[in-house]
């Protein structure tokens, strides 16, 4: 029962070959005996979720249908859920439970998903391995010694287990898309305000955007088509109408342009992945894709940019962490001063502490001018390079990371070597495009991805074309041995 995708299961329900109630029992029996290997999950939900499955039985029973009606999900843990801990990897929130459910959760929980839980994340999504969670790092499912990939790596490392269907997740800089790519999922990164950011705990608000996590594309556009639309209590959220993503995967794939960016090819990149990702070229033309080649000739400035960037935000985003409204506060301080310092030091680990203290720097007088608006400077010609690329192009695609999982606690001494392995995915986040990642084979065993980006809210292009690529290639559907 648990190896069937989000579609596989909306048929057997709408078939009454199972209920959700059973459904949701089996899979939660299958964490409780299985996740302690992985430690994908920071909370489960069962009496919610049993609740919620004999609810959805009951609208299905009552005539109402819906591919989300009683399937099984999980939120990371930074998706605010009324009266359940959204701790966002944190000690700093490991006792806020939220007053309110973001908008992606409510919006789910009324097209009928059932919450089987809050998964695991690297503190504040801050991270590339989710080894920077206050909760401990999660094991990859393909080899327990390497990391998942981060920040959404419980979400990842549960649905590559097989431990459920889908999860939701978010990308601020790659954090769909790369644990997709070292678990061998499918992430979609919708376009910025596509998904209604309210409710979701803020790390770089110009950059963060929610999506699906998921095995398959067809079971990408099931769960965006619920988390998608505009949503008046989130001011970055866009009004434009959400296609029914569903019926854009069955489109031909002739004539359709790849561009593949010569920037990609570099010194950086395991030789064994641009293997796959030319193998995964040769497939897609021969369902008729034209190939051409392109440049992005900023690309190299994207991570320093981003870098400025993204803890700027944070350490603004984070002020509000500070012992007095909500979150950790320390034993008996002294006095205010001495309640901010420790419990804030106390409350975030040494990633969050560091990217603060960056953030901060860069946003101080005297060096705003020289870093932060020279990274916004940046952020502008990066999407000045797309645009021009998708004058001559309908997607990009590359490989969605330079190497495959690496081992855990292997770049713990080192930040900037892990930060370097967001090269493929942060440029997205600066422009704000949609990128999805897709599983394009394996490394010593290790799955590897492919990413596609596509012109903004051309998500059912990107669907489309990893459907068409996974009706003929099976790399989506191997499992994990052990699970
Ligand atoms: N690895 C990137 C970072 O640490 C991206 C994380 C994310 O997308 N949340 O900032």
């Amino acid at each position: 029962m648990h190896q069937m995708t989000l579609a596989e299961i909306a048929r057997g329900l709408a078939d009454k070959k199972f209920s959700s109630e059973e459904l949701t029992k089996v899979l939660l029996a299958r964490i409780t005996q299985l996740d302690p290997q992985l430690n994908s999950f920071i909370s489960l939900t069962e009496e919610l979720a049993i609740e919620q499955a004999k609810a959805a039985d009951a609208r299905r029973a009552n005539g109402e249908s819906g591919a989300l009606l009683g399937a099984p999900i999980a939120h990371k843990d930074l998706f605010c859920t009324q009266g359940i801990r959204t701790s966002c990897g944190s000690k700093m929130l490991d006792n806020f439970k939220a007053p309110y459910d973001a908008t992606v959760v409510a919006k789910l929980a009324a097209a009928g998903a059932v919450t089987l839980g809050k998964t695991n994340m690297d503190e504040f999504a801050m991270g590339s391995a989710n080894e920077s969670s206050w909760y401990g790092a999660v094991k990859n499912p393909w080899n327990l010694e390497h990391v998942p990939g981060g920040s959404s790596g419980g979400s990842a490392a549960a649905v590559a287990a097989r431990l459920l269907p889908a999860a939701t997740a978010t990308d601020t800089g790659g954090s769909i898309r790369q644990p997709a790519a070292f678990t061998n999922l499918t992430g979609l990164k919708p376009t910025y305000g596509r998904v209604s950011r309210w409710g979701m705990i803020a790390y770089a608000s110009s950059l963060d955007q929610g999506g699906p996590l998921a095995r398959t594309a067809e079971d990408c556009a099931i769960l965006l088509q619920g988390m998608a639309g505009f949503d008046q209590n989130d001011s970055t959220s866009i009004d434009e109408p959400v296609p029914d993503y569903s019926a854009s995967l069955g489109e031909s794939l002739q004539g359709l342009r790849i561009g593949v960016p010569k920037e990609y090819f570099s010194a950086g990149l395991d030789p064994r992945i641009a293997e796959l990702i030319q193998n995964s070229i040769k497939e897609l033309q021969k369902l008729g894709a034209v190939i051409k080649e392109i440049s992005l000739p900023n690309m190299q400035h994207a991570i320093p940019a981003y870098y400025v960037i993204a803890p700027a935000e944070a350490s603004s985003n984070l002020s509000r962490f500070d012992g007095v409204r909500f979150g950790h506060r320390c034993e008996q301080p002294k006095d205010l001063i001495d309640l901010y310092k420790r419990s804030r030091g106390e409350g975030f680990g040494p990633e969050v502490q560091r990217r603060i203290m960056v953030g901060a720097y860069a946003l101080s007088a005297g060096y705003y001018d020289a870093y932060y608006l020279k990274a916004q400077k940046i952020r502008r010609l990066v999407k000045n390079d797309f645009m021009a690329a998708f004058n001559e192009v309908d997607i990009i695609l590359g490989p969605t990371t330079p190497n495959p999982a690496w081992k855990l606690g292997a770049k713990n001494s080192d930040p900037v070597a892990a930060y370097l392995e967001d090269v493929y995915t942060i440029t997205a986040n600066l422009a704000g495009l949609p990128g999805l990642s897709m599983p394009a084979g394996f490394v010593d065993g290790l799955p590897v991805g492919v990413q596609l980006l596509a012109p903004y809210f051309q998500e059912g292009r990107l669907l489309n074309v990893a459907h068409q690529y996974q009706l003929n290639t099976d790399w989506h559907t191997r499992t994990p041995t052990g699970f």
